[in-house]
């Protein structure tokens, strides 16, 4: 998962915010709905996988919490649309907060929902639904983390159209509507936020230019290799991070936490897997590039996405 409760502050963190401690207490976390101990994994600069909090080998969460019910889901979401027992689609976390103004907010599970005839559906024949006696109970809509929207994004492909979402700053939508992959240069509309998406460009390092770190995204054209030149592109899109006021150590975790995608994608490209490196924007473009200053706006992530 990528949210917990520090147990000192109360406060509902990001596991994002993890790489930037200067000492991460293992025993400092609790789940933010059912309170169990969970344990930060994965912030050391060398992990190459995204931080996040884990629950300790022979626990679980308990039966009240949504992460127990996601966690039966997330096994066949990605093939299916999810309903719960009692019929009605399975929402996906609702709302994007601003740290500073995150309240926990609970509210009842929207009822309906427009769902479109070509989602597929199915039911989940596991017994394990049998134990999750919460459905109808109110579930955690809002999260500080951009990480935990983009999973819902990825681990629920079928349930996008029917489940809203708040961005901050931004006319609500649902999943389906405020998410956008671009494949082409021309593609986003200049001025619009929303959550963009791209494939990285792999081959090429993220690197920094005075107080910005510069992402190369696999969008504009692609002249391939002649006996002259090497293959290259042109009108490339990119992202510049806007790294003034972060401190040095900041800066480089998340350059190195590029490159880390970059080289999975890399990997993977030689072995064929679906997988790739692709940034999450929540943004918009300016002057023909995503310019973004909030590090809690951007998240780069090894997976496939469909
Ligand atoms: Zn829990």
């Amino acid at each position: 998962m990528f949210e917990g409760r520090d147990i000192k502050t109360a406060k509902i963190v990001s596991s994002d915010d993890l790489r930037f401690l200067d000492q991460v207490d293992q025993d400092g976390y609790v789940c933010p709905e059912c309170s169990i101990k969970i344990i930060p994994s994965s912030f050391r600069k060398e992990n190459k996988v995204r931080p996040h909090f884990k629950i300790p080998a022979g626990t679980d969460h308990l039966a009240h919490c949504s992460e127990a019910l996601r966690k039966v889901y997330i096994k066949v979401s990605r093939k299916q649309f999810i309903k719960s027992n009692s019929g009605e689609p399975y929402l996906l976390v609702g709302r994007l907060a601003e740290p500073s103004n995150h309240r926990e907010v609970v509210e009842q599970p929207t009822t309906g929902g427009n769902t479109s005839t070509k989602i597929k559906t199915g039911h989940i024949p596991t017994k394990e639904l049998a134990d999750i006696k919460h459905e109808n109970k109110p579930r955690k809509r809002s999260t500080v983390s951009l990480e935990r929207i983009v999973d819902d994004y990825i681990q629920f492909p079928n349930n996008r159209e029917v489940s809203p979402l708040e961005l901050p700053g931004v006319e609500p939508g649902t999943y389906a509507t405020l998410f956008k992959e671009v494949k082409d240069v021309a593609n986003p509309e200049t001025g619009k936020s929303m959550v963009y998406y791209c494939k990285m460009a792999f081959a090429q390092k993220a690197f920094i230019r005075e107080d910005s770190i510069v992402v190369f995204l696999a969008v504009g054209r692609w002249v391939p290799s002649t006996s002259e030149v090497k293959g290259h592109w042109l009108n490339q899109l990119t992202t510049v991070l806007d790294t003034k006021g972060w401190n040095s150590r900041h800066t480089e975790n998340i350059l190195d936490e590029i490159n880390l995608v970059n080289e999975l994608a890399r990997a993977s490209y030689k072995t064929k897997s679906k997988k790739n490196g692709y940034a999450f924007i929540f943004g918009s473009i300016e002057d023909g590039a995503f310019r973004v200053s909030n590090h809690r706006h951007i998240c780069f992530v090894y997976d496939s996405v469909v």
